[in-house]
Parts: structure tokens; sequence; C-alpha cells
């Protein structure tokens, strides 16, 4: 028995098939979110001649990097739309191909699943989502005023990618309670200049955190903040203790975990939303894999494109268990 399959134009054959019946016209997986995870995912897919969909929405936080410099191999740095035009290009020549689709529901279907995105429905065998988070930002903050201030380093999401850029420059961290805290003192590791800013109106910080804050001289201001402008060569906002100035302002207000299609799939997430997963990137759902950003770990491209590599190998020794992956 043989059983051809294509990957994106190319033909497959798989020789002596156990069990056809049971595989349905089904890909191999269906990876959603083309940002470092997901095109990681991708490659090794691919290279492992397995036919894969990649759906993407198009909005990778990685897309929003003005020049990463802490991710290894680029020494001069590389900006994060580059470093994702070079991903997917890398994923293209194995034959992956990135189609722009919203995935609007994963439903178990059969052995497999079926993915519902806005242009149609498509099955697989398995499952890996890759969609990233979205981070919170100041709501009186405007997008004329955010991404310009984003592009000159004015404004920045990721102290831990780079706090070094702001080494002994002036800067602040809006948000406030523990997490306000812990992004702050983070920052004092960079720079003995970070004062806190509540985002909307007075602190709300225990008398554990405002000794912390204290001892590691960082100053508090209440809000609400408004009146966001870059003046000069500084980005500049409205406080409870009037106009302020600042050579680089982290948001540190949470962000919002794009889990909610693996959770309406009854796939366990932490109380904030991130995907629980094993050691080898399996959700609570067998067949359904998670990696990057929604997942509960580091939110950097490294560990991403790391959880992704572990993801892929997986799966492909799943589908092999099932049914031997054979030229
Ligand atoms: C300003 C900024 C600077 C940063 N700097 C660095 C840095 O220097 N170094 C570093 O290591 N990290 C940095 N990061 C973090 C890094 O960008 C993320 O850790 C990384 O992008 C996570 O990759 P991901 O693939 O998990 O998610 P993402 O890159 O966010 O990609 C998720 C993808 O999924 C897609 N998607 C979501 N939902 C759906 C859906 N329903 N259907 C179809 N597609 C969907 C989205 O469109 C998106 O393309 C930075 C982040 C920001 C915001």
């Amino acid at each position: 028995m043989q059983i051809m399959r294509a990957i994106h134009g190319r033909r497959i054959t798989r020789n002596d098939d156990p069990a056809p019946a049971l595989w349905p016209a089904m890909d191999d997986c269906i990876i959603i979110g083309a940002g470092p995870a997901g095109l990681t995912a991708a490659i090794y897919l691919a290279r492992f001649h397995l036919s894969i969909r990649l759906f993407d929405s198009g909005s990778s936080r990685a897309a929003m990097i003005p020049c990463t410099h802490n991710h290894a191999g680029y020494p001069d740095g590389i900006s994060g739309k580059d470093l994702l035009a070079a991903m997917l290009a890398q994923a293209e020549r194995y034959g992956a191909r990135r189609e722009a689709a919203r995935v609007t529901a994963i439903e178990r279907d059969g052995p497999g699943f079926r993915v519902v995105t806005d242009q149609g429905a498509y099955g697989a065998r398995t499952v890996l989502l890759a969609t990233g988070v979205v981070n919170h930002r100041p709501k009186s903050l405007l997008p004329e005023v955010h991404d310009p201030a984003l592009e000159r380093g004015l404004l920045r999401y990721c102290p831990v990618c780079d706090g070094y850029e702001v080494t002994d420059m002036r800067v602040a961290v809006i948000g406030t309670s523990d997490h306000g805290m812990r992004e702050a003192l983070f920052l004092r590791g960079f720079t003995r200049d970070v004062t806190l800013i509540a985002p909307e109106a007075e602190h709300m910080l225990d008398e554990a955190c405002a000794r912390a804050l204290d001892e590691a001289g960082v100053v508090r201001v209440d809000g609400p903040c408004g009146g966001w402008a870059i003046e000069g060569e500084q980005l500049a906002l409205d406080t409870a203790a009037g106009r302020m100035r600042f050579d680089s302002i982290y948001p540190a207000l949470g962000s919002r975990i794009r889990s909610h299609l693996a959770v309406a799939a009854g796939a366990r997430a932490t109380d904030e939303g991130c995907l629980e997963v094993d050691d080898h990137q399996r959700t609570s759902i067998p067949g359904l894999f998670a990696a990057g950003d929604v997942v509960k770990g580091l939110d950097q491209i490294s560990h991403a494109m790391g959880e992704a590599g572990v993801a892929a190998t997986t799966i492909r020794n799943l589908l092999s268990e099932q049914r031997p992956i054979r030229r």
C-alpha cells in the first residue's frame, strides 16, 4: 500500500502504511503563529519531511524589536523584522509556506484536529500553538507617539532583552504593585536613576515592596500618566508630580496571553493564561503542543526557538510511533 502525500508541492511516498483507513486527508501538523517559535518549528518539521501548514495573523512581538543585541549569532544586532524574514526564507527553502489567516478554533476531530480559520477549516494529526502574547500598553499612550518612541528606544518592553542599552541612563517604569517593583529593581542593575510611576492613580505597594524600592533608591511617583510626547532625545509624560522626562520608559503592565484557542479546546493554563506543558512541550490535550511566549517561561527569542525545536522533534516522534516515517 502506498500513500502519496504532498508537502507544499513536493510529493512524498510512504510505503507499507499500516493503517491508512485511520488517516483521512490531514496534514501532519498545523502550526499556529509564525513568530520565532512557529518558524523554528516549521523549519524542523519541513526538514523531517512532514506535511505542515503554517497560519499567521501577522502580529509577532518580534516584529516590534528595532534591533536585538542579546540574540546570539548577530554581533552587530539584527532587527526583529529581518530575523523573521530570514527564518521564513529558511523555512520556505524546505517547502513550508506562511499562510495569512487567523485561526478561530481548534477542535478534536477523530484521531486528530480540525483547525478553523477565517479562510476555511483544515485537518491535522497534531497542532502546535505558537501564538505568543500581547503587551498591555499605557492607556493614554497613543500609537503616533508609541511607535516612533519604540523605534528610537525611548520606549521598551523587555528589560531582560535590552536593559544593557539603558546602562546609566534616566529610566522610568510604568507600573505598580509587585510586578512594577520587580521590574524597577531589575532595571536598578543597569542604572541608578530608576523611577517607578503608577499608571492610573496612587501606587498600590505593600510595606515589603515599598521598603525594597526605598533600599534600592528607586523613586516613586503617583499617576495618572498622560500627555506623552517625544521631546528632543527623551520621552516625556505628565504625572501627579508634574511633567517628567526620561531617556527610556518601560511599561510593566502585564500582557494578554494568546492561549484562548487551546484553553477553549480544554488545555490547562495558569491563572494568568500561560499554557502548561511538560518538558516535551505537550499540553494537557494529546497531540496539541505549545511553544514560545504563550507557554509559561522566559519570554525570549532563544527560549521560543528552543521550545519549538523540542516540540517539533516530539511531534515527529509521536507521528512515527503512530505510523513509521519512511522514504
Ligand atoms: C519591544 C520588544 C523588544 C524585544 N526584544 C527582544 C530581544 O532583544 N531579544 C529577545 O530574545 N526577545 C525580545 N523580545 C521578546 C520576543 O519578541 C518574544 O519573546 C518572541 O517574539 C516570542 O516568539 P513567539 O513565536 O512565541 O511569539 P510571537 O513572536 O509574538 O509570534 C506569535 C505569532 O502568532 C500569531 N498569531 C497569534 N494568534 C493567532 C491566531 N489566532 N491565528 C494565527 N496566527 C496567530 C501572531 O500574529 C504572531 O505572528 C522583545 C519583545 C518586544 C515587544
